[in-house]
């Protein structure tokens, strides 16, 4: 008998899944709209041209393959917080700001809740949106946290549940933890408005509830990275000692170079470097140290003015292409009659629009269409392009009706 003969079969990954089944299908018609990675006109990957030019420096400077330190290339953490927090937050240039580099955002998330499931003092339970990033959960769990959700999404609108997310946040037990999307929430696309966003932090500010954020679409939403970092830089001005994740797959569509960061705000210099101590105890048994180069990439662009407003440049156009992606789709299906309420399409914002599409409506589309996209109806705007939005649109239209 073998050891592993009572290992059960788990379930595929939901959205991997997705990939699964467009690479069988053989039309050519086919439309993969399941996993969130930024296409460009004709569809295909795209290597950002700021990322290029950073490559050939790196090459002409020939460094060395030794191990980062364990909390990473210290000119990546330095430029990455600062992109974050921006260069006149307080905390910053007070010192007391912790900072790692992490193995993207989803290893951001993971040294942020062991690090929370070994040091923070009260109710190690998070509460995520409902729904979430379908990955938050098994994170949160898998390093000990307790996970419990909020309500956030309001089917009847396709829009955010704000009461619902009050009165959720304001229920909750004292000083628990609670994630937030700081822009472009996945899988939903729906943002709170700044002002909401302030209620959202009297609310945690009241409850002493423990802001985690998570950003892994830092300019990505609107073009723009400051107005993408609104909210976690909002927090932190209103004396929140927040969490964050960065990750720069997306926005500098980094993705398998595994690029990010994971900070903490503290109260004073010695408080960061005790916590600096522990975020490394908590790093080394993980994985050591992180890889070079992404970091390397990342850091010579936050670095260099010019490559740094290419990229800036760059970021724009991936998500205006995807804002003009909206509006045409939206256009599409409101010329063809399509029965329902489409608006939501423009108003939703980043890599994925929630179209409202039901599971049977999704499994038609699969079938008879060749378009693929998650059980839930939510589709990644970036695999819409000239050539396939007709057909996307026409196809939805036909699966409605
Ligand atoms: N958080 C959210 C909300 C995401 O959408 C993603 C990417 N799909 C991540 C974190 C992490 O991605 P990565 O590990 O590739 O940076």
């Amino acid at each position: 008998l073998s050891v592993w003969s009572a290992v059960p079969a788990g379930p595929p990954d939901p959205i991997l899944g997705v990939t699964e089944a467009f690479k069988a299908d053989k039309d050519p018609r086919k439309i993969n709209l399941g996993v969130g990675a930024y296409r460009d006109e004709n569809g295909k990957p795209y290597v950002l041209n700021a990322v290029k030019k950073a490559e050939e420096i790196l090459v002409q400077q020939n460094p060395d393959k030794e191990y980062l330190p364990i909390t990473g290339l210290p000119e990546f953490t330095a430029s990455a917080a600062k992109l974050a927090y921006s260069a006149d937050s307080a905390p910053l240039k007070e010192g007391r700001v912790a900072v790692t580099q992490s193995i993207s955002g989803t290893g951001a998330l993971r040294i942020g809740g062991a690090f929370l499931g070994r040091f923070y003092p009260h109710v190690k339970t998070i509460y995520l949106p409902v729904p979430s990033w379908g990955n938050h959960t098994p994170v949160f769990r898998d390093s000990g946290l307790e996970v419990k959700g909020y309500r956030y999404f309001d089917k009847k609108t396709v829009g955010l549940d704000f009461e619902g997310l009050k009165e959720d946040l304001k229920a909750a037990p004292e000083k628990s933890i609670v994630l937030l999307h700081a822009c472009a929430h996945n899988p939903t696309g729906v943002d709170p408005t700044p002002e909401q966003w302030k209620e959202i932090s009297d609310i945690v500010k009241e409850k002493q509830l423990f802001p985690f954020f998570d950003m892994a679409y830092q300019g990505f939403a609107s073009g723009d990275t400051a107005r993408d970092a609104f909210a976690v830089r909002y927090f932190v001005e209103q004396g929140h000692q927040i969490a964050l994740a960065q990750s720069f797959a997306k926005n500098m569509g980094l993705y398998g170079e595994r690029v990010g960061a994971f900070s903490l705000v503290t109260s004073s210099p010695e408080e960061r470097a005790r916590v600096d101590s522990q975020l490394k105890i908590v790093i080394r048994p993980m994985y050591s140290n992180p890889p070079l180069h992404g970091a390397r990439i990342a850091s010579t662009i936050l670095r260099d003015e010019q490559l740094y407003r290419l990229w800036e440049g760059e970021v724009k156009h991936m998500a205006n292409r995807i804002i003009q992606m909206r509006d045409r789709l939206y256009d599409n299906l409101v010329g063809q009659n399509t029965p329902g309420e489409w608006s939501h399409i423009k108003k939703q914002i980043g890599m994925f629009s929630f179209t409202g599409l039901t599971q049977p409506q999704t499994k038609v589309l699969a079938e008879k269409a060749h378009i693929y996209m998650t059980a839930d109806g939510r589709i990644s705007m970036a695999g819409l392009n000239g050539n396939n939005i007709d057909y996307f649109a026409e196809s939805v239209s036909k699966a409605v009706k």
